[in-house]
């Protein structure tokens, strides 16, 4: 095989990365001042993506792949056996050379390394570990480390990838058992499951240590996360919704990652042809806020979804609750506990925090909750305060014409 030189690889490498959403920046369309012309660039150039730290830092990761070749053949995946692709493998020793300069010059902050399985998933793990243990051991890299583990490698392998790793996280790919049997053959739902719940075990000890001893050794201190991708199958937002909140209940996960379907040149033919509206990524998004920030219950998220379990497109699931449960309101905002207060569309946690503490000194007006809102209309049906009581509003079969966000005509010509 031609032999790649680093800059090649980087480039066939980091870009095999993108797929992963595990610490996704997207929207907007980027500019750069690539080609001698303007000043400034918000692209970061080959492998380099923003990603929040836990604590809420945006900071600038390398994202790469040890290697794109992979024995497996999960059907949604560009990586995949016989996917007709640019292959391309770095050296544990090369990713650390590169990491280390990319630091060095201040590009990054960190190091986001994933990869295809090569050989066996215990070789590709020792290769993953020993990037991380170099990093750490031989350079005393304190950078930030996101390792993503491989499920059936050696649990001992997968252990030391939380030695060293600040986060770590293991795919969980797709919300059902049926999905993942029919495009991932070779993965195991329980063999996931299993390793997620032996990192959550070792980092719950590591972080009761932690707690009574000073001196105690870290253990993947920014917890651990999966993925799951939207689309690819025929699981609904009810079932996404459902896994997620029991991936965070049983394993402590810190957070779920949703990811479109994109589809892949060569697609297999069990793939739908179209992706996702990326809206559909964003309200599952939306509904995972609702669960971790809100204190919503998936159950109660879930009853949000129509007929055929798909969250509405239009609304956001907060108001799609709410207008599902149009009994649970009025609320006055003056008496109300905090639960509910965090059931009214348009409400955010720092504007409830507000209401909470100002209303112990006096009483609410609708001025005072439409300064703490982008949108009074919104928030206006479904509250009371002492000058402000919605006239039956909520039985109005219009409310929901009445609350939701106004269609915008699109620019045909927008860049
Ligand atoms: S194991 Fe990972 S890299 Fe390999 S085909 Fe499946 S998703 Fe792609």
């Amino acid at each position: 095989m031609h032999r790649l030189d680093l800059q090649a690889k980087l480039a066939i490498l980091a870009d095999a990365a993108k797929y992963d959403a595990s610490c996704a920046s997207s929207g907007s369309v980027r500019r750069d001042s690539r080609g001698g012309q303007g000043v400034g660039s918000t692209d970061q150039g080959m492998g380099i993506c923003h990603a929040y730290a836990p604590d809420g830092r945006c900071i600038s990761l390398l994202k790469i792949l040890l290697t794109n070749s992979c024995i497996f053949d999960c059907a949604y995946c560009i990586n995949r056996k016989s996917s007709n692709v640019r292959r391309a493998r770095f050296t544990a020793e090369e990713v650390v050379r590169l990491t280390l300069a990319f630091y060095k010059r201040n590009y990054i902050e960190g190091l986001f390394l994933s990869s295809g399985i090569i050989r066996s998933s215990n070789y590709t793990m020792e290769q993953i570990v020993e990037v991380a243990r170099s990093l750490r051991e031989d350079h005393d890299f304190r950078g930030y480390l996101h390792l993503k583990t491989i499920p059936d490698a050696d649990p001992e392998l997968v252990r030391l990838a939380g030695v060293h790793a600040d986060r770590v996280s293991i795919n969980v790919e797709l919300p059902t058992v049926g999905g993942l049997t029919r495009l991932a053959p070779e993965k195991d739902a329980r063999q996931i499951e299993g390793a997620m719940a032996d990192m959550g075990a070792s980092i719950a000890d590591a972080g009761e240590a932690a707690r009574k001893f000073k001196s105690a050794p870290k253990f993947a201190p920014a917890g651990q996360s999966t993925q799951m991708i939207v689309g690819a199958d025929a699981a609904t937002d009810r079932d996404i919704v459902g896994k997620a909140s029991s991936l965070y209940d049983r394993f402590g996960l810190r957070r779920v990652y949703y990811s479109a379907f994109s589809p892949i040149p060569d697609a297999s033919a069990v793939l739908p042809l179209k992706r996702p509206p990326l809206m559909r990524e964003h309200r599952i998004y939306q509904a995972d806020w609702l669960m971790r920030f809100y204190g919503f219950a998936a159950a109660e998220v879930q009853d949000a979804a129509d007929d055929q379990g798909m969250l509405p497109l239009d609304l956001d699931p907060k108001l799609a609750c709410a207008l599902k449960f149009r009994d649970s309101f009025p609320v006055d905002v003056n008496r109300a506990p905090k639960e509910m207060l965090l059931r009214v569309p348009g409400l955010g946690t720092k504007a409830v925090d507000h209401i909470l503490s100002s209303r112990r000194h006096r009483r609410l007006r609708l001025d005072d909750v439409a300064r703490l809102t982008l949108s009074v209309a919104k928030v206006r049906p479904f509250i009371t305060t002492i000058d402000w009581r919605p006239t039956l509003l909520t039985d109005r079969a219009d409310l929901r014409a009445l609350v939701a966000p106004k269609q915008q005509q699109l620019e045909l010509f927008a860049a």
